[in-house]
C-alpha cells in the first residue's frame, strides 16, 4: 500500500545521505533509490530493494544531496556596495564602517522593495541548491527597521535571526546603543525571530557588550550566535564556548585555547570562506579545525559588504582549494554542517523521515562541486518532496 502522493525516485548515480550509520564520511549509495512521502524521505536504500509508489521519478544517472543548508547570510536589505568593493580590490583596507551605508539605504526602502529583494537572492539561492537558509537582520539598527527586516526575513524562513547588534549607529553612544537594542528593539523583533547574533569585534561589540545581548536575548527564548574572530583574534570565540552556544561563525583568527575551547563546548564552527576570496584575506584553517575535532559549518554569508556570494557550490570549492578539505569534508560542512549550525536534525541528510529537500547534480558524484569550480551543476532541486 503506498500514500497517493509517494515518489520513487530512481537512477541515483550517487547518493550522499550524511547517514552516520552508513560507511564513509557522507554515507555514500551507489544505484540508490529514494522514496518521499509527502514532505518527507520515506525510505533510502538500493534500487533493487525500492517498494512501489505511486508515482516514479529518474534521476538519469545523477548525483543527489541533501540540499545545501545555508547557515548565515545576511539578505534583507537594499543598495550596493560593488564601488567599495572595486576600491578595495585596489588595495583599500577592509573595515566594517561600510555596513552604515547598507543601513541609510536599507531603512529608505519600503517594505516592498526590501521584500522582492530577499525574494530574488533566496530564489537565486535555491537554483544553486540552497534549500535551508539563515536570514539575519542588522541593517536598521532602529526598532522599527529591526522589528520589519525579521518580519520579511520570516515570510523565506523560520532561521530569522536577531542582528541589532551589529555595527553602532552613527552618532549614538555605544552604551545606550546596547540599551535599546536588548530593551525595546529586542521586544519588537523577538517575535519574529529564533536566534539573536551580535558582531563581537573591534570597532562594533567588544565581549560584555556581546555578552550582555545575548543574555537579554536568551530571556525572552531567543537561541544565540555570534559573528567573532573574523578580522583579528579576539574573545568572542571563548564566549561562544562559554555560553554553550551552538554556532559561532567566521573563526578566521583563533588560537590553540580557541580551537581547544570549540572542541570541548561542541559549537561548531561556521566558516565563511566567501568573506575571505572578497576581502582578501587569509582563509580560516578548516584543517586545523576538523583535525582537532571541531565540528565545522560552511555558509556564504551573502551580504551586500563583505561577501556578496549566494553560492554554496563556490563556498564548497574554496574550501577544498583554500581550507584544506577534502570534497567529502567540504560537502558535509555545506549541508549537515549547515543543520547542525542551526540544530536541526531534520534537514541537511537523506534519512527516513528527514525532510525531502534534494539537490540533482548535473555530474556523477558530489566530487564534481569542487572539481568543477563555477560550474552551474545544479540540475534540479526538490523541496519539501516537490521539484522546486
Ligand atoms: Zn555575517
Amino acid at each position: 500500500m503506498t500514500d497517493p502522493s509517494s515518489v520513487l525516485l530512481t537512477g541515483i548515480g550517487e547518493l550522499v545521505t550524511n547517514d552516520p550509520d552508513r560507511p564513509g564520511l557522507l554515507g555514500l549509495l551507489a544505484d540508490a533509490a529514494v522514496v518521499v512521502e509527502g514532505s518527507r524521505v520515506a525510505w533510502v536504500g538500493s534500487a533493487r530493494d525500492a517498494p512501489a509508489a505511486d508515482t516514479a521519478y529518474d534521476a538519469g544517472g545523477r548525483a543527489v544531496l541533501p540540499g545545501f543548508v545555508d547557515s548565515h547570510s545576511h539578505l534583507v536589505f537594499a543598495g550596493d556596495r560593488a564601488a567599495e568593493f572595486a576600491a578595495r580590490m585596489t588595495g583599500e583596507p577592509y573595515t566594517a564602517g561600510g555596513i552604515r551605508s547598507t543601513v541609510a539605504a536599507t531603512r529608505a526602502a519600503t517594505d516592498e522593495e526590501l521584500t522582492s529583494h530577499v525574494a530574488h537572492l533566496v530564489a537565486e539561492m535555491r537554483r544553486q541548491g540552497t534549500t535551508t537558509v539563515e536570514i539575519k537582520s542588522g541593517y536598521g539598527l532602529t526598532v522599527h527597521d529591526e522589528a520589519r527586516s525579521l518580519a520579511i526575513a520570516r515570510q523565506f524562513t523560520e532561521e530569522t535571526t536577531f542582528l541589532g547588534a551589529h555595527v553602532v549607529p552613527a552618532g549614538t553612544d555605544p552604551a545606550a546603543y546596547v540599551e535599546l537594542v536588548t530593551g525595546p528593539m529586542l521586544a519588537a523583533a523577538a517575535p519574529y525571530a529564533r536566534w539573536i547574533d551580535a558582531f563581537c569585534e573591534t570597532g562594533a561589540f567588544d565581549a560584555d557588550q556581546a555578552r550582555t545581548v545575548l543574555d537579554a536575548g536568551r530571556q525572552v527564548g531567543l537561541r544565540g550566535r555570534l559573528h567573532a574572530n573574523q578580522l583579528g583574534p579576539g574573545p568572542g570565540v571563548q564566549l561562544a564556548c562559554e555560553l554553550g552556544l551552538v554556532a559561532v561563525d567566521h573563526c578566521t583568527y583563533l588560537t590553540d585555547a580557541d580551537v581547544a575551547a570549540l572542541r570541548d563546548s561542541g559549537t561548531v564552527a561556521t566558516l565563511l570562506p566567501g568573506v575571505e576570496f572578497s576581502t582578501r584575506q587569509p582563509f580560516p584553517d578548516a584543517r586545523r579545525l576538523l583535525d582537532a575535532g571541531v565540528r565545522i559549518a560552511l555558509a556564504s554569508d551573502c551580504n551586500p559588504g563583505s561577501c556578496y556570494t549566494s553560492s554554496i557550490p563556490f563556498c564548497i570549492a574554496m574550501a577544498v582549494r583554500e581550507m584544506g578539505l577534502s570534497p567529502a569534508e567540504a560537502v558535509h560542512a555545506a549541508t549537515r554542517g549547515g543543520a547542525d549550525a542551526l540544530d536541526r536534525a531534520d534537514v541537511g541528510r537523506v534519512t527516513v523521515g528527514a525532510a525531502a529537500d534534494l539537490v540533482l547534480l548535473d555530474a556523477p558524484s558530489h566530487v564534481h562541486l569542487a572539481y568543477r569550480p563555477g560550474v552551474p551543476l545544479v540540475a534540479g532541486v526538490w523541496l519539501g518532496g516537490r521539484p522546486a
